[in-house]
């Protein structure tokens, strides 16, 4: 089951869900432009799509928990800034990520071609821990599609990757994707995979207070996350079971 907007109350963020755990996770969008890194972003945070969404020209930024296992997963996920085409994206993006996404457009042979850049630069800038996952974005657009779903599956398996597709447009795919990430770092961090120390540089931060008190201020804004949260009365949030 999957819900939205889990209502809270002021005093706690998630008052009603007894958590064991809280983590920070940083995720990374990258990808040729417009193959929709920004609509998956928004699809996954806000559940809508906007055709009208300007191109991303400053790095964007979208969160959500994710409750699963006894665990509050915060994603927290960074969108480059247009700077795609210009393959200038800096190193400090990269940084501390637990999982990077790359986009392609099923439609677009250039930017599934362009994904064996996007992994050479993930493998040389990302931590060896950081989860590589690959997208074959706007699958809604079936009667113009290139890149077969097989040829997806097969570059992921041969590169340690794991595959999805996904529409932004309709949301088939983008929350599935998400959870499966959480659910491989869940069993990850179960395995005692990651170093999880203050020092560590795998993208997973343990948190106190669900997320508030003690989210590193490199990953965001500690004080407008509450003061967001306290705003809408609502937290960005999905259960699954
Ligand atoms: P970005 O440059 O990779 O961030 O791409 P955007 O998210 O800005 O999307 C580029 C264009 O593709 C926009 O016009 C979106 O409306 C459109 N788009 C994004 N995702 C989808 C999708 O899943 N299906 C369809 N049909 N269009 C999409
Ligand atoms: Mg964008």
């Amino acid at each position: 089951m999957l819900s939205n907007d889990y209502e809270f109350e002021e005093e706690s963020i998630l008052p009603n869900i007894n958590v064991e755990k809280s983590y920070g996770v940083k995720f990374i969008i990258v990808g040729d432009s417009s193959v929709g890194k920004s609509s998956i972003l928004v699809r996954f945070t806000s559940s809508k799509f906007d055709e009208k969404h300007s191109p991303t020209l400053s790095m964007e930024f979208g969160s959500k928990h994710i409750i699963y296992n006894n665990s509050d997963y915060l994603v927290q996920i960074w969108d480059t800034a247009g700077q795609e085409q210009y393959k200038s994206i800096t190193r400090s993006y990269y940084k501390e990520s637990a999982v990077a996404m790359m986009v392609y457009d099923i439609r677009e042979e250039e930017s599934f071609e362009h994904i064996k850049v996007w992994l050479e630069d993930c493998k040389n800038l990302t931590p060896s821990s950081t989860l590589l996952v690959l997208i074959g974005n706007k699958n809604d657009l079936e009667e113009e599609r290139k890149i077969t779903k097989e040829m997806g599956e097969n570059f992921a398996n041969e590169n340690n990757m794991i595959f999805f597709e996904t529409s932004a447009l309709n949301g088939s795919g983008v929350d599935n994707a998400f959870q499966k990430c959480i659910e491989n770092i869940d069993r990850r961090i179960k395995e005692g995979f990651y170093d999880l120390n203050e020092i560590s540089r795998s993208g997973i931060k343990i948190m106190k207070n669900n997320g508030v008190d003690s989210v590193s201020d490199n990953i965001v804004d500690k004080k407008a996350l509450a003061e967001g949260a306290k705003k809408k009365k609502s937290i960005n949030c999905c259960i699954f079971n």
